[in-house]
């Protein structure tokens, strides 16, 4: 079976049309990579492996970094309630954690410089700002 294959039967199984753009048109070569081989798995009747310890760890000091350099911003609750939405009915999503990086959702989806790492949600870069009130943090 090709990725196109598996895609166009993941879209016709599940309805997420979606699935189309994050496999060929997302701008991230990796997350085009990850949908393939996700459809790929999924359509061969594979489970989805979560990431190890050791990836968990690392996108945990990853994320504080990145937390730190956009100067500890959040974001507002309309954008958390928004982020975890998503969260919620994606298909990584595992007993609270992302699949995709192993992270919990709700921190990760506070941070404003955190992003779906399946390009579900984007980061919002402050310049140091409060990403609720916009002041200098
Ligand atoms: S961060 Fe992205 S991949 Fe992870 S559970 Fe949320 S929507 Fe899914």
């Amino acid at each position: 079976m090709t990725p196109q294959e598996a895609v166009e039967k993941l879209v016709e199984r599940t309805g997420v049309e979606r699935y189309r753009h994050l496999a060929f048109e997302h701008p991230d070569p990796t997350v085009r990579a990850q949908y393939r081989a996700f459809a790929l798995a999924q359509e061969a009747g594979e489970p989805y492996k979560a990431p190890g310890v050791v990836k968990q760890a690392t996108s945990l000091v990853r994320a504080v970094v990145r937390h730190a350099a956009n100067g500890f911003a959040w974001v507002p609750a309309d954008v958390l309630g928004q982020r975890l939405a998503v969260c919620a009915s994606c298909e990584f999503h595992d007993g609270g954690r992302c699949g995709k990086c192993g992270c919990f959702v709700v921190p990760k989806a506070k941070m404003a410089s955190e992003s779906c790492p399946a390009g579900k949600w984007p980061a919002i870069k402050s310049g140091g700002k409060c990403g609720s009130c916009g002041s200098k943090s």
